[in-house]
C-alpha cells in the first residue's frame, strides 16, 4: 500500500520534508534516552505479488531505531491475467481487473525467512500467519497446521481482511462477513493458543449515504464481545482510501472503550492512508491525541510499510505522525510506540509456545473437528 502511496505522493512530501531525518531522530532519541523510536506492529515483508526485500535487508532499514516489528506477508496474491493486462504486470491490486486469491506460501516465506536469522536476529520479529481464507471452517486448521510445521516461530495471526474497499469484492469465492462462522473458529482457536490477531475490518462502505448507519461498526462489536478472551488490534482504527471516519468517528471509539467488555481490544494507526484523516488538520490532530492519551493502554503504532525499498521508504509514516506524536503525554507516547507491543507480543511469544509445547502431537497434519 505505502509503496503505491509513495510513488504518487512522495514528490509533494520531499517538499516539505526537507529537514534531515537524522535530526529527527537525533532530537526523539535524546527525548528518552534510548535510540529506539518504535516497534513495528504492523509490516509486510512481501507485496501483493509474494516479493520483498530479503529478511537481512530489511534488519538494516530498520537499523537501531527501529527495535522490534511484528513480520507478515500478504495473504492474497494478484493474478497477472495476460487477458486483462497484457505483458503488463501489475503489482497492486488496484492496477488490474483480475481477481486475487488467497496464497498460504507466504507463511512458510516467512518462517523460512525468520528461520535463517541468528537468535539475536529473530528475537527482533513478530512472525505471524496470514495465509488462510476467513471464510474457510478449515481456516483454523491452516493455522494449527502452519504452528506444527513451524514450531518456535510464530507469534499471531493477521493482517488479515474481512471487509476492504476494492479488494473484498476483487477475491473469488465466497465475500467475507464479521458474522461468519469460520472468523468465530478462527478467533477462538487464536484464544485457545495466545495469537494475538490484527484485522482488518473497514469501519464503513466507501461513499455512504448521508446518515447512512455504519452497519459494520456494530457487527464488530458483537464479534469482540463474542470472543472476550481474543486480543484483536483493529487496524487503522477501520479507515481506509477513501473509507473516511463517520460522523463522531473518535467519540465512538471512546464509547467502546468504556464498554467494561471490550478490553480485548486495541487499534492501531498504521498506514499513511489512516495518517492523512488523524493528522489532517490541527482539530483532528487535537482529538486524536486526546484519545490516546485517555486510553494509553488501547492503540499501537505500526508502518503498514508494504516491501519496502529504503529506509526513507520504511519511515515515511512515523514522520507523518510526528504533529500527533508532539501532543501525546510522555506515557501515552512511550505506550503506543513501544510499551503496548511489548506487553501484547512478550506474551503472545510466551503462551504461543506454551501451547506448542503441550498440543502438538507427533503427526500435525491430524484434522480437528
Ligand atoms: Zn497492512
Amino acid at each position: 500500500m505505502l509503496n503505491f502511496i509513495c510513488t504518487n505522493l512522495i514528490p509533494l512530501l520531499g517538499v516539505l520534508v526537507l529537514v534531515s531525518p537524522l535530526t529527527v531522530f537525533a532530537q526523539e532519541s535524546s527525548d528518552n534516552e534510548s535510540p529506539i523510536l518504535f516497534h513495528d506492529s504492523h509490516f509486510h515483508l512481501t507485496n501483493y505479488v509474494q516479493e520483498g526485500p530479503d529478511i537481512r535487508d530489511f534488519l538494516q532499514i530498520m537499523g537501531d531505531e527501529v527495535g522490534r516489528s511484528m513480520v507478515c506477508g500478504i495473504p492474497l496474491q494478484q493474478q497477472w491475467m495476460h487477458a486483462s493486462t497484457g505483458d503488463f504486470a501489475p503489482t497492486y491490486y488496484t492496477q488490474t481487473d483480475a481477481p486475487l486469491y488467497y496464497y498460504s506460501f507466504t507463511d512458510a516465506i516467512i518462517a523460512h525467512a525468520y528461520l535463517r536469522l541468528t537468535p539475536e536476529e529473530r528475537d527482533r520479529f513478530d512472525p505471524m500467519i496470514t495465509g488462510f481464507n476467513p471464510t474457510d471452517m478449515y481456516a483454523a486448521d491452516h493455522i494449527r497446521r502452519v504452528l506444527a510445521t513451524f514450531p518456535g516461530v510464530f507469534s499471531g495471526i493477521g493482517e488479515f481482511s474481512i471487509h476492504k474497499e476494492f479488494v473484498s469484492s476483487k477475491i473469488a469465492g465466497e465475500v467475507a462477513t464479521v458474522e461468519n462462522k469460520a472468523l468465530d473458529r478462527i478467533l477462538d482457536f487464536a484464544a485457545e493458543v495466545g495469537l494475538p490477531v490484527v484485522l482488518h475490518c473497514d469501519v464503513d462502505t466507501p461513499f455512504p449515504k448521508p446518515n447512512q448507519d455504519p452497519y459494520i461498526v456494530t457487527k464488530l462489536r458483537e464479534l469482540a464481545r463474542r470472543h472476550r478472551d481474543t486480543v484483536i488490534i483493529w487496524a487503522h482504527l477501520g479507515l481506509g482510501r477513501v473509507v473516511r471516519p463517520v460522523e463522531d468517528q473518535l467519540g465512538m471509539v471512546e464509547r467502546g472503550f468504556r464498554d467494561p467488555e471490550s478490553k480485548n481490544v486495541h487499534f492501531d494507526i498504521s498506514w499513511d492512508e489512516a495518517a492523512k484523516y488523524l493528522v489532517g488538520s490541527p482539530e483532528a490532530i487535537e482529538k486524536s491525541a486526546a484519545i490516546i492519551n485517555r486510553f494509553p493502554e488501547r492503540f499501537l503504532f505500526g508502518t503498514d510499510c508494504v516491501a519496502p525499498k529504503t529506509r526513507d521508504d520504511y519511515l515515511q509514516v512515523y514522520k507523518l505522525y510526528a504533529p500527533l506524536f508532539a501532543k501525546l503525554t510522555p506515557e501515552a507516547k512511550q505506550m503506543l510506540l513501544r510499551g503496548n507491543y511489548e506487553r501484547i507480543f512478550d506474551e503472545a511469544r510466551r503462551r504461543v509456545r506454551q501451547w506448542e509445547a503441550g498440543n502438538l502431537n507427533k503427526n500435525p497434519y491430524v484434522i480437528s473437528k
